[in-house]
């Protein structure tokens, strides 16, 4: 039988960071912010998830007597400077479609756990950053994200995994704790700039950047298009200005050649510009928040992000974007973007597109004319 030593000897060797043990009991204050905060948190069991339930490890496996949580560092490497900024770091080199990073370490612990007699199952909906810190790897943030407690210089460029598993070992240490430094004066708070950081250790998931990136309803609010600002899927802003992060974001990494090599398909005229099939091939094996049905979504967020650069060499290609597509959405927010570029080309476009609009549509194109009355 394997003693924990043995499975944190494999674990490392397998590439994980850290690795800790907890009990199976339910997450309570899981349930209790929930519970108490179901008004943020409604939207979650539209999408399938449901975080209740899985507040209950047991619900996952009957028999489970352990967790496992292993820490995975997915910023090991420098990720291409035209990507970094605009797509969230841990969606960079996310595999769960392809499965050939993060899965294929899941699946050689899991192998060894199974070849000495233990069985083990990978809850979808645990809450795993807390069963992180229950097992003792770390603590959180106010920004509500976890921090590792030992590796990565205790940073939270880590994705936990909580792994179930049906043989009893001792728990580890609990560490749920808040450990941000007093000096800190909430840079997190202060710099998320859809004020999705509510107060400290409360976020209001509906309006960071991440969920209205790839789940946002409609046409994006005016109010938020600019505060989004060059992000089209995901956002770094709260962990990049943590001083807790600065040791990790001081270093001089290796390049990442795997995500260097898929880097040209993200290329903004090129996602601007996409079809269901290039999506399929390039798009939706690495960051799959959104269907084929929701080109819409990314061709929205990449206009707005083409807006934001206030680079006018993206005139052309908005202008052609919106001859090319009949999306209200994207095409409202392409008229949204060319006025806040300005110049001859876009007033040009902008005023020709005007002649066949109504409704929702004129409206934004009256809104970005304005932009270029002196
Ligand atoms: S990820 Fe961005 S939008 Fe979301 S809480 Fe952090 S700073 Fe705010
Ligand atoms: S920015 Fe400051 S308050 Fe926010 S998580 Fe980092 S240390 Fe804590």
């Amino acid at each position: 039988m394997l003693g924990k030593t043995e499975i944190i000897k494999k674990a490392m060797e397998i590439g994980f960071c850290d690795i800790g043990f907890t009990g199976i009991e339910p997450f309570t204050s899981q349930l209790q912010i929930l519970q108490e905060r179901s008004d943020l948190y409604h939207w979650t069991l539209e999408k399938g998830m449901d975080l209740q339930k899985g507040a209950d490890p047991t619900t996952a496996m009957p028999e489970a007597k352990t967790l496992i949580v292993v820490l995975d560092n997915y910023y090991q490497s420098a990720f291409p400077s035209s990507m970094v900024g605009k797509f969230g770091r841990c969606y960079l080199d996310d595999d769960r479609v392809t499965r050939d990073g993060l899965a294929i370490r899941i699946k050689q612990l899991r192998s060894y756990l199974r070849e000495n007699g233990i069985q083990s199952t990978v809850p979808a909906f645990l809450p795993h950053r807390l069963a992180a810190a229950r097992a003792g790897l770390g603590g959180f943030g106010k920004n509500c994200l976890f921090y590792a407690g030992r590796a990565v210089r205790q940073s939270s460029w880590v994705l936990p995994v909580a792994i179930l598993i049906d043989h009893e070992f001792t728990a580890d240490p609990p560490s749920v704790e808040v450990n941000c430094p007093k000096w800190c004066r909430n840079a997190c708070i202060s710099a998320c700039p859809t004020g999705a950081l509510i107060s400290p250790n409360k976020i209001d998931p509906r309006r960071c950047i991440s969920y209205l990136s790839y789940y946002g309803e409609g046409l994006t609010p005016l109010e938020l298009r600019e505060p989004m600002g060059m992000w089209v899927y995901g956002c770094d802003r709260c962990q990049n200005v943590c001083p807790r992060n600065e040791p990790w974001l001081a270093q001089e990494l290796p390049e990442n050649n795997k995500v260097n090599a898929k880097a040209s398909s993200f290329d903004l005229i090129q996602l601007l510009h996409m079809d269901r099939e290039y999506f399929k091939r390039y798009i939706k094996p690495h960051m799959f928040y959104m269907s084929s049905h929701d080109l819409w979504r990314w061709k929205m967020n990449v206009a707005r992000v083409m807006g934001n650069s206030h680079d006018r060499n993206y005139a052309g290609n908005l202008i052609l974007a919106y001859r090319e597509n009949d999306d209200e959405r994207v095409r409202a927010m392409i008229a949204w973007a060319l006025g806040q570029l300005g110049g001859a080309e876009a007033l040009l476009a902008l005023q020709d597109f005007a002649h066949d609009a109504d409704g929702l549509l004129k409206d934004e194109i009256d809104l970005a004319l304005t932009k270029f009355i002196a």
